[in-house]
């Protein structure tokens, strides 16, 4: 007997010619039509006007839902930034945003996972621990929903929503492969980012796929004592073994890379913090972004004042540290740098883009 075909739970990530045999279409350019219009952001066969209608009506009958949806968009904040809740098929709600930044470059924040296992004490998303990986087509959904809400096209695209893309790098990577797809969104590398807390296994692997996009490490501080209490990760991999792994991304043709800097009042803000920080860019081609700390109900962290970042920047110069310090977007919709999490789930965070990039 023929066993029934398993469909997908979403053609996003599929090719035309995947396309073509999974549906079993009787005529090839049918799947390449079908592809068109998924990147354009249609979301069903009925809106695929140019497919014959008994050729729609087959298709909605035997896939009823081609994608997830949209379970709530927030109102665009001064920023330009919108952040949108999605429901998965097995109904966990991931989150995601669209950046706007002062260029009017526009960025989509994607989720790599449903929650987040790394534990990171300033973060939204670890309240919720970690639910599940993310598949690739569940990802790249993200990208086509945020399409909809998005007056000019999505140019960037950076992994920083929930989870840590490189405890999910198998789906990530497809993901990226699709946005780098030259008859697709042809986005190129260059303009997407991941970021991750330090996965050193993840970093290597990076390394070694030689797919040159842009990292960007959450480094927080840069003494092991109190980057243990932060963020648990560094007990795993610490910041000698992360600096290693930095060394070997870089070695081998990494692109220059970010360090994220999130800045929390009465932490890691004094001169000493400056000081081990220049210390451990030594010999590591990356800039730092200073991102003070979002902040979030219920989390163990104040955000420094005006003044307090002031005088951090001093103490950079004064041990020539480069740096760039971000202006906060999303923060009004929770969706700014370790605010996202679900009760839409829990909130989005960081300001990632360098915007002295012309990209
Ligand atoms: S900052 Fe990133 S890695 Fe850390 S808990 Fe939040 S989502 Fe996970």
């Amino acid at each position: 007997m023929e066993q029934e075909k398993k469909l997908p739970l979403s053609l996003y990530g599929l090719s035309p010619e995947d396309i073509t045999e999974l549906l079993e279409l009787p005529k090839a350019f049918y799947g390449k039509q079908i592809y068109a219009w998924l990147i354009k952001g249609v979301s069903s066969f009925d809106e695929m006007t140019n497919l014959p209608k008994y050729e729609r009506e087959r298709l909605t009958q035997l896939m009823p839902s081609i994608s997830s949806s949209i379970v709530a968009s927030t109102d665009t904040d001064e920023s330009g930034a919108t952040k949108m809740g999605i429901r998965l098929h097995d109904g966990a709600i991931i989150e995601c945003v669209l950046l706007v930044d002062k260029k009017g470059r526009h960025t989509a924040c994607l989720s790599s996972q449903v929650g987040c296992a790394m534990g990171c004490t300033f973060c939204r998303t670890a309240t919720m621990g970690l639910l599940r990986n993310l598949a690739a087509e569940e990802i790249i959904e993200q990208y086509m929903h945020l399409i909809r809400v998005s007056v000019k096209p999505i140019t960037h695209i950076v992994y920083m929503g929930m989870g840590e893309p490189l405890a999910n790098i198998a789906a990530v990577t497809r993901s990226i492969r699709f946005f780098h797809q030259e008859d697709g969104f042809n986005i190129s590398l260059r303009r997407i980012t991941i970021s991750t807390s330090g996965v050193v296994p993840g970093i290597l692997k990076l390394t070694e796929q030689r797919l040159p996009v842009k990292l960007a490490v959450s480094l927080v501080v840069a003494d092991n004592k109190i980057r243990d209490r932060i963020m648990p990760i560094n007990k795993k991999w610490d910041l000698n073994e992360l600096k290693r792994a930095l060394l070997h991304y870089q070695r081998l043709g990494g692109k220059r890379f970010t360090i994220e800097y999130c800045m929390l009042h009465d932490t890691n803000t004094d001169e000493e913090s400056a000081k081990k920080l220049a210390y451990y860019l030594k010999n590591l081609d990356a800039k730092v972004n200073l991102i003070p700390w979002n902040p979030a109900e219920d989390m163990p962290w104040e955000t420094p004042s005006e003044e307090e970042v002031d005088r951090f920047t001093h103490f950079l110069d004064r041990w020539n540290v480069k740096y760039t310090r971000r202006r906060p977007r999303g923060r009004e919709i929770n969706g700014a740098c370790g605010q996202l999490a679900v009760p839409i789930n829990k909130g989005l965070e960081y300001d990632f883009l360098d915007e002295d990039d012309e990209d």
